[in-house]
């Protein structure tokens, strides 16, 4: 079994998430803990559930996703996994901070390893990368299959999808990002986001105001057949 603890954090509500299997596997996704009192409720988790901790698995490498990277390096030498093409975003991340007045220090070690449909484990756990590109050029997802959940960044929210207006950001490869979403995933996949509430792919393609069945094309390659 997989336990899945999120956290809240930093000024922009960014979602952090731990992950662990029952033998001491952790891996923390998106580590946004700016203050150390965020980062100490993240390192008391990975400390009790988290023994073997393994890798920090980045979606993206907007500012309010790494944070906490070099917290965690300093504490237990975790490197961050990231995709290749998000590289220029993590060089934007510290004149991000400089921007919003905001202290930051980059990790100093960075994996840019991540590779489309790459296969991750978490002890006997899988999860397969998903390149879904348009809020950020190198963004990625963390889909469970066997456990029916998706770690989805900033491409997929409750009601909302990321916004594009970002360096790097692209509104017609977001969509198409998410229209890959919906058809490749069962609905009742469970989607945890980078920002707000759980989800889940049914509901969104059926309610989501931005990208859902009937607005994608995907109502129409149906009612063909
Ligand atoms: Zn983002
Ligand atoms: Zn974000």
């Amino acid at each position: 079994m997989l336990t899945i603890q999120k956290w809240s954090l930093n000024p922009f509500s960014e979602n952090t998430y731990g992950i662990a299997d029952d033998e001491g596997n952790a891996v923390i996704i998106d580590p946004g803990m700016y203050n150390a009192e965020e980062g100490s409720a993240v390192w008391e988790w990975l400390q009790k559930f988290g023994s073997n901790s393994q890798a920090i698995w980045l979606t993206h490498a907007h500012l309010d996703h790494v944070f906490g990277c070099d917290y965690l390096f300093q504490k237990a030498r975790l490197v961050p996994l990231c995709h290749p093409k998000d590289e220029i975003t993590m060089e934007m991340a510290a004149r991000a901070a400089q921007m919003y007045q905001l202290n930051f220090t980059s990790p100093p070690k960075v994996a840019y390893t991540l590779a489309e449909k790459e296969v991750l484990q978490i002890g006997k756990h899988e999860a397969s990368v998903l390149f879904v590109p348009g809020h950020a050029p190198g963004h990625v997802a963390f889909y469970f299959e066997k456990e029916q959940c998706l770690f989805s960044g900033d491409v997929l929210f409750q009601g909302s999808v990321g916004r594009t207006d970002l360096p790097g950001g692209d509104e017609q490869v977001l969509k198409e990002s998410i229209e890959s979403l919906y058809k490749s995933l069962p609905k009742d996949v469970e989607v945890f986001s980078g920002h707000g509430d759980e989800t889940t792919i049914g509901s969104e393609m059926k309610s989501n105001p931005f990208v859902n069945e009937f607005n994608s094309g995907l109502f129409q390659s149906k009612s063909k057949g």
